[in-house]
């Protein structure tokens, strides 16, 4: 075989075997622990406390209409930034994503379970009210969101409903009215741009959802 064959056979090799690895990443991850619909698998055995937070995710997953009880998400916790940059090339420095196109599951960067955090890419643990139950929800709201309306119109969905949606979800305690009023003395946590929060489209959701819009109807491309 020339050499520019072997070339291609190996680039073909290597594609098809990450894309496998990506769709189906459990044998890179040894244990396994299932409450309600959420599966989360990691190399290290998980803490006594995982279940009791993974219940809080499960019931703030509920107030979704999106949540069904019969279909299951696998969540995969990155224990080092390397894991995670490995499964996220693209975006090796958020938080967690939610992958899509090979399989619909989630991938975290480094957590503290014990502590309830995720550990940000500079080291440090995320302060609350952004804690590793806050980040699970928001990217299990993102796979219910992707399950119930497809990966077309996913993709067609504005972002600020998506991401504005999730964090709705994911932050039962989200204080309205605070929101409000830092909108209106121009607070930088209220623009995306400069502070990389949500609350700005939590604030827009909340008030779309309380004139009567439907999660179906904000949803809809
Ligand atoms: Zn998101």
């Amino acid at each position: 075989m020339r050499r520019s064959r072997w070339v291609l056979l190996g680039l073909f090799v290597g594609f098809t075997s990450y894309g496998a690895i990506h769709a189906h990443p459990q044998p890179l991850f040894a244990n396994e622990l299932t409450v309600g619909t959420i599966v989360v698998h990691s190399r290290d055995p998980l803490p006594a406390n995982a279940t009791e937070l993974l219940r809080e995710v499960e019931s703030r997953l509920q107030r979704s209409p999106l949540y069904r009880a019969d279909v299951k998400h696998h969540v995969f916790i990155c224990d080092t930034p390397a894991l995670y940059a490995f499964f996220n090339p693209h975006h090796p420095d958020t938080g967690g994503e939610t992958y899509f196109w090979l399989g619909n599951q989630v991938f975290l960067r480094p957590v503290d379970f014990a502590g309830d955090r995720l550990i940000s890419p500079l080291g440090t643990p995320v302060a609350a009210p952004r804690t590793l139950v806050y980040f699970l929800t928001h990217e299990l709201t993102h796979a219910m969101t992707m399950d119930a309306v497809g990966l077309w119109n996913y993709l067609s969905i504005d972002r600020w409903k998506h991401d504005g949606y999730a964090d709705f979800v994911a932050l039962p305690d989200f204080d309205v009215e605070d929101a409000r009023e830092k909108l209106r003395s121009g607070d930088a946590s209220m623009d995306y741009a400069q502070s990389g929060l949500y609350r700005r489209w939590q604030l827009d959701v909340h008030d779309a959802l309380s004139s009567g819009v439907t999660v179906e109807q904000l949803l809809t491309p």
